[in-house]
């Protein structure tokens, strides 16, 4: 069983240049943990979110349709098992050189219910020969103290990694997208996350309305700062039956350009550690949901403008982290003291 934490020492730094990206991918991660290819497949367990149920806010996010996140939520529900074994075959075409999975929790807040309950849809996902690990897509405000002890136990036994939606660190653009909590949550949640056996991951959105590029970079150095294992990142984009595409429809809201999302989430790890694992630069939405921005649908070409973007720089992830900066400033003292 591969270990369940990054590794973090310089000694045993994850050269993650051999995959020729300038950044440290979730693919290369994986490959590095497990020795072999490992693709997420995408679970719907049937949960709702405290932010729809109306326990903390009535509607939902203010982009939220939870049947566009997930290709899951869109098919009649079968069991986990079930899910599993049909996402596999439709997979098989595209991930032919594939043979394991993390079983991934993906729709809605996904440890939203009592600690039984999910306990035994976990364990179902892991009884499946293909399946390696757990994902689990959450709110911070949605672990409490038994939820953290369940995920740590399943962490010591398999990979699990916590995918926490804090989406900014700014109050104000929580408000706006009415996420009903603050990021006081995400403090809190990664302080009793710390040091458990599975991974932490953060969910980040570029190009909320009112942020300016200096904001989101402010999220960028507080992600640094809190030192999550991940981080995944995509521009604000639009689906259909949503409160956004309304304030899309009258003009209130515009979404980031291309250019303006490649520069921004470049300069954006450039301020991560070099050690955090960018599991996604780029979001999408099935055609039939989605409203825009046009070029967030071809990912291929997104990704290639960032790698485009890093080699016209000759920059990398972590250039401008302060650790980094730290540790070059104290190496090139050794050198003028030696
Ligand atoms: S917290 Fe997640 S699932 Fe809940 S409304 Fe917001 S985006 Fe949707």
């Amino acid at each position: 069983m591969p270990s369940t934490k990054p590794l973090t020492s310089t000694d045993n730094f994850p050269d993650w240049r051999q995959s020729g990206l300038r950044y440290y991918s979730y693919r290369f991660r994986l490959r590095e943990l497990f020795g072999h290819r490992v693709q997420k497949v995408s679970l719907d367990a049937g949960f709702t979110c405290p932010n729809v149920d109306g326990t903390v806010a009535k509607g939902g996010c203010t982009f939220c349709d939870n049947r566009s996140f997930s290709p899951s939520r869109r098919l009649p529900r079968a069991d986990i098992r079930g899910q599993i074994d049909q996402s596999l075959a439709r997979m098989k075409v595209r991930y032919a050189d594939c043979e394991h999975f993390l079983a991934y929790f993906q729709p809605a807040t996904n440890t939203y219910a009592p600690v039984d309950r999910l306990r035994d849809l976990y364990e179902q996902a892991l009884e499946h020969p293909q399946v390696v690990g757990l994902a689990i897509g959450t709110r911070p405000d949605c672990v409490p103290e038994e939820v953290i002890a369940l995920l740590n136990e399943f962490g010591e036994r398999s990979y699990v990694s916590v995918e926490y939606g804090m989406q900014t660190i700014h109050d104000r653009s929580l408000d706006w997208m009415n996420r009903g909590c603050h990021h006081d949550a995400m403090l809190d949640a990664m302080r009793r996350s710390q040091d458990r056996r599975f991974e932490i991951s953060a969910h980040a959105i570029l190009g909320l309305p009112g942020e300016s590029h200096d904001d989101m970079l402010a999220t960028a150095r507080e992600l640094a700062r809190l030192n999550v294992d991940g981080v995944k990142l995509h521009n604000l984009y639009c689906v259909k039956n949503t409160k956004l595409a309304d304030q899309l429809a009258t003009g209130e809201v515009t979404l980031m350009g291309q250019d303006d999302y490649v520069r921004t989430v470049v300069d954006f790890m450039e301020l991560l550690p070099p050690t955090m694992v960018i599991e996604r630069i780029s979001g999408d939405a099935p055609p039939d949901y989605f409203i825009g921005p046009e070029w967030c649908l071809n990912k291929g070409a997104v990704k290639r403008e960032i790698d485009a973007e890093f080699e016209r720089r000759d920059t990398w992830q972590g250039k401008f982290c302060s650790s980094t900066l730290r540790a070059e400033d104290s190496a090139s003292r050794e050198q003028e003291t030696s």
